[in-house]
């Protein structure tokens, strides 16, 4: 058998220098738990950054795969498949949406919501100049260069000017900042309802109600980002259901395929007028593999109450984690909705405690530069909580002993 570090050197030598994984090889995962080449056990409270909505190994997406892929692969939409009407269609049930564009990630996602948002307003509503596009600071919506345009973080720009033109920035959770740069040249408003990438920091209650009549006024299109937020991340299946408020067109991808790469941004059909026959496409889109993945999970999250198990484990894990913060002055806050938790650490202590959290068996990672982001399988139980945070606490108490060391 080559060996771990083996493996890590043949990776490093070919492995694009943009990627920096961890120093494991990831081998196998059943439920919550990872196996590494060595066979040491993991418990994955990051979920392939919030994807694999099931866990690992299901036995109905399994199923489900195996079944879609001796049946059917690949078309392209050049023709219909079952499995990909039927998610469209239960997309659509779902939730405000009436029409689905599939495509295979959140990038491509929220790249066909702008392209479908600039159309709209130059087709539908007459007006050429409606071009701009407002997102926060902070965002994330993807590496594609419009979606990392409206990436609110210098940081991800950074050698790839020029970017798009007329985007715009304004402060997440401030009515006024945004409303300082809404006008009639506006297109599209974009917001993750909870930010992600950004440090795990949900919009305040009213803010997409607002985000929502200033659209109105100005007559842009608003657009959520729920490539991380949704699919029962937050404990109800959309994470705008929270504050009963819905976009114009929603970007969707992560847990969605449960592992299986499936992006989907889906409109009302007003905001669709703006798209027309060979507008938008994409070769892999709808697949009926992913198709078949995304429906499975789809069903799964709704027959075992997984919304509700999302908020339930989210509570247990958000009280232990502040009982710990109580405890050890290095987790100085901790926020989130359902199971998307984050714990801001002191100073630049994540990344240690990152490391720290791995060798205790524990995979997490961090977003917003200082935030542990817990993002577990959305099946997690109550002793898998429980095991988390005993796991975090010893990691924290370790790496806090340490430097006093
Ligand atoms: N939008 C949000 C809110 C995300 O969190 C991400 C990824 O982290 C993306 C978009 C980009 O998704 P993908 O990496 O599938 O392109």
């Amino acid at each position: 058998m080559t060996s771990t570090t083996d493996l890590i050197a043949l990776g490093n030598e070919h492995n694009s220098p943009s990627y920096a994984p961890g120093p494991l090889v990831i081998d196998r995962g059943e439920r919550v738990t990872l196996f590494d080449h060595d066979g040491a056990e993991y418990l994955d409270f990051v979920a392939g950054i919030a994807v694999n909505a099931l866990g690992h190994g299901h036995p109905e997406l399994v199923k489900a795969i195996q079944e879609q892929a001796a049946k059917l692969l690949h078309v392209s939409n050049m023709f219909y498949t079952e499995p990909q009407i039927r998610l469209m269609d239960e997309l659509c049930r779902l939730s405000f949406a009436d029409r689905v564009f599939l495509c295979n990630s959140g990038a491509e996602a929220n790249e066909a919501a702008f392209k479908l948002a600039r159309r709209f307003q130059k087709v539908v509503a007459g007006k050429p100049n409606k071009t701009k596009i407002i997102s926060m600071k902070n965002s994330f919506h993807g590496r594609t260069l419009a979606a990392v345009t409206a990436t609110g973080q210098p940081k991800y720009h950074k050698g790839f000017e020029p970017l798009v033109p007329d985007f715009l920035y304004a402060t997440f959770n401030d009515l006024d900042s945004i409303a300082a740069l809404a006008d009639e040249t506006t297109a599209a408003i974009i917001v993750e309802p909870v930010q992600g990438e950004g440090g795990i920091v949900p919009s305040a209650p009213g803010f997409l109600a607002g985000l929502r009549a200033l659209c109105d006024d100005v007559g842009a299109l608003l657009i959520f980002d729920e490539v991380q937020a949704g699919i029962a991340r937050t404990g109800t299946m959309f994470a705008y259901e929270y504050d009963g408020v819905a976009p114009d067109i929603m970007a969707l991808a992560k847990g969605l395929g449960g592992g299986v790469p499936i992006g989907a941004c889906i409109a009302t059909d007003h905001a669709f007028e703006g798209f027309e026959r060979g507008s938008h496409a994409s070769t892999f889109g709808g697949n009926p593999l992913a198709s078949a993945a995304a429906l499975c999970v789809l069903e799964v999250i709704q027959r075992d109450g997984l919304c509700q198990n999302a908020t339930a484990r989210g509570e247990e894990l958000m009280a232990g984690l502040r009982d710990i913060a109580a405890k050890h002055d290095v987790v100085e806050d901790v926020r989130g909705r359902g199971l998307m938790v984050g714990a801001q650490c002191a100073g630049t202590s994540a990344g240690d405690i990152v490391t720290a959290c791995r060798d205790e068996g524990l995979l997490v990672n961090i977003a917003g530069g200082n935030t542990i982001r817990f993002v577990p399988p959305l099946i997690v139980t109550e002793a898998d909580v429980t095991s988390a945070l005993t796991r975090f606490e010893t990691a924290v108490s370790k790496w806090s002993n340490q430097r006093a060391a």
